[in-house]
This record gives structure tokens, C-alpha cells and sequence, in this order.
């Protein structure tokens, strides 16, 4: 028994340091949305600990995050006439909250200060946009947003946008419009992260044709694990792959698995596992999407529980490096690829 609890506590060091040393990102989260709708008194906000939702600066300390991508999601009742406008309170919310916090977290619009404010030991703060109506239909807007911060855009959410079909839209499941043809090339042009979660599969193969640079998919799974639409199916993840992309793994339970079962860490690993099978170490990713799902895997409730999943990867063999790659340095070395 002595012995047990020592290899237990020999292993709960390891899962720590090497934690700690890797980097670790979160390709999506909605907490932003969360925070800008909170309308009770105790306002929830990014610099404290809250016992609701997943995701503020003390959890993320907890959780060892060192760069996490905050999404603008605009939702339904803003589409199509206020998406603009949406977008831009969303984003005036995650400004405030940066600058309220500056002493913990920045945002960051390249790979170099990516790596000045980890090494003030800050969290690197990415603005993305979850849905390509905030353009509307307008690449000058999309320039705007790149002089923002704007570093990452989801082309679609679930319906059908100015750029093509979100996965929604199955009777016509279209793909990009000539509008969105331009965006990939403006986005090519202007350094920006390109990404197909909750696009449609013809939108899908229309950006793997198009684009230049690799793309990604923030915040999705795998389709022959769970038939979900959200998820990729294998011609998808060797495409993204071939393309030098990457994915990030999420925690929704409804696209881990189709049983009705309580999801754990262990099922986030286990989609890990199939893409590295799949694909190899290179392409795969964490994408939480914390603050945007009502229900977490069990081990996984909020961001202070990440490193559960390096504890998981440890469990079924990973080498240092591999887990490396998985928590973080597969995302920074597309971010670093596309962005600059
Ligand atoms: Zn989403």
C-alpha cells in the first residue's frame, strides 16, 4: 500500500511539471458572451472566481493556460441586420475585461508577443469571431476587425451566413459563395486563422481548395467516433491534416460520444487518441469550448481542470513531447505559420 501511494504521488509530480512546462492553449470559449449577458447582481467577471460557468483568470491560472482564443458569438437575434454592431459591443466587452485585467492577461496579435507576455508570465489573450455574419458582406469590415485584433474567424455557425452554409442548412448543404471565396483570400492575404468548425462539408472541401495557408477547426471532434455534424469525417481530418491544419479536440458532450452516458476526461482523450492514430501527433489540439456548452465531461468542469487530460495522456502512454504538442504546440506552430 505504502508503495502505491508513493507511485501515486510520484505520478501527480510528473502530471505537474509537466504541465507546467508545456504551453497550453484553448483553441475556443464563449465566455465573453457570458459575461456581456450576466445580468444578475454579482456580475460575472474574467478577473474573479466565479461558481458559475467554466472559464476566468483564477481557474485559468489553475489550469495552467498559457494562451487562450476568446470567440465573439453573435447570436441569433442580432443575424442578419445588428451582427455588425453585435460584434462590436462583444468585442468593446472583451477589451474592458482585458484592460481591467492587464496585469494578468494581454491580447495578442502575432507569435512574437505570444511569447513576451508568456514570459511575463501572463495569459495571451486571441480574438476570434464565431460566425462570418459580423462581415456582413463586407471585406472592408473584415479589414476593420484585422486592425481590431481580430485574429481567427469561423466562417459559419450553424445556419447559412454571406459566406456559405453552416452544417444547419442540410436540406441545401451549400458552399462558399463568391463573397466567401473572397474572405479566404483576404484572410490568406492578411495573416488570419481560417476556421471550419460548423461549416458545412461542400463549404469544408470549397476552403481546403481555396486557401493558401492551413486551416483549422477550433472547437470539433471526430465523425467515426461520434456521427454528430459537427464532427470530421476521416477524408476531412486527412485533408486539414495534409494542409499542415489543426483541430482542437472539444469537451461538448453531445459530439464525444452517442451513448447516453455521462462523458468523462477519458473521452476527450479518447478522440486524441483516433486523430493522432489517424493523422499523427502534429494535428491535434485542445477546444474546450468552455462557457459555450451547458453540460462538461466529468473531470472537466471548468478551465482549473485541464490538466486532467495531461494526467489522462500520461495514463495511456504519452511521451513529454507528444503531450507538448497536444496541450498547445501544435496550435502556436499553425498560429505562428499563418498569423506571424
Ligand atoms: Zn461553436
Amino acid at each position: 500500500m505504502k508503495v502505491n501511494l508513493a507511485e501515486a504521488h510520484a505520478s501527480l509530480n510528473k502530471v505537474k511539471e509537466i504541465h507546467q512546462k508545456a504551453k497550453v492553449f484553448d483553441g475556443h470559449c464563449d465566455t465573453i458572451l457570458k459575461i456581456i449577458n450576466d445580468k444578475r447582481s454579482v456580475k460575472r467577471i474574467l478577473g474573479k472566481k466565479s461558481t458559475t460557468g467554466h472559464l476566468d483568470i483564477p481557474r485559468m491560472k489553475e489550469g495552467g493556460i498559457d494562451v487562450q482564443v476568446f470567440a465573439v458569438f453573435i447570436e441569433d437575434i442580432y443575424k442578419p441586420d445588428r451582427a455588425l454592431k453585435r460584434t462590436l459591443q462583444l468585442i468593446d466587452c472583451f477589451y474592458r475585461e482585458i484592460e481591467k485585467n492587464q496585469d494578468d492577461i494581454s491580447l495578442v496579435t502575432n507569435y512574437n508577443q505570444i511569447e513576451g507576455i508568456n514570459r511575463a508570465g501572463k495569459i495571451a489573450a486571441i480574438l476570434s469571431i464565431e460566425g462570418g455574419e459580423a462581415l456582413e458582406g463586407d471585406l472592408g469590415v473584415l479589414r476593420v476587425l484585422y486592425r481590431l485584433g481580430v485574429r481567427l474567424l469561423t466562417l459559419t455557425w450553424n445556419q447559412r451566413n454571406q459566406i456559405a452554409d453552416g452544417i444547419g442548412e442540410s436540406r441545401t448543404g451549400s458552399g462558399l459563395t463568391e463573397f466567401g471565396l473572397k474572405v479566404i483570400d483576404e484572410m490568406n492575404d492578411l495573416g488570419m486563422l481560417i476556421d471550419v468548425s460548423h461549416l458545412s462539408e461542400t463549404g469544408f472541401w470549397d476552403v481546403i481548395k481555396r486557401s493558401k495557408t492551413p486551416i483549422i477547426a477550433s472547437h470539433s471532434n471526430c465523425y467515426a467516433l461520434c456521427s454528430h455534424l459537427r464532427n470530421l469525417k476521416d477524408e476531412q481530418i486527412k485533408a486539414l491534416t495534409d494542409k499542415d491544419g489543426v483541430i482542437g479536440i472539444t469537451f461538448v458532450p453531445n459530439f464525444l460520444t452517442q451513448e447516453k452516458r455521462k462523458t468523462t476526461v477519458k473521452d476527450v482523450v479518447t478522440h486524441i487518441d483516433y486523430l493522432v492514430e489517424k493523422a499523427g501527433i502534429d494535428y491535434v489540439g485542445l477546444g474546450s469550448d468552455f462557457d459555450g456548452t451547458g453540460g462538461l465531461p466529468l473531470g472537466l468542469g471548468g478551465v482549473d481542470k485541464i490538466p486532467n487530460i495531461t494526467a489522462e495522456l500520461l495514463n495511456r502512454g504519452y511521451k513529454e513531447g507528444e503531450i507538448e504538442k497536444i496541450l498547445g504546440g501544435n496550435f502556436l506552430r499553425v498560429f505562428k505559420k499563418v498569423v506571424g
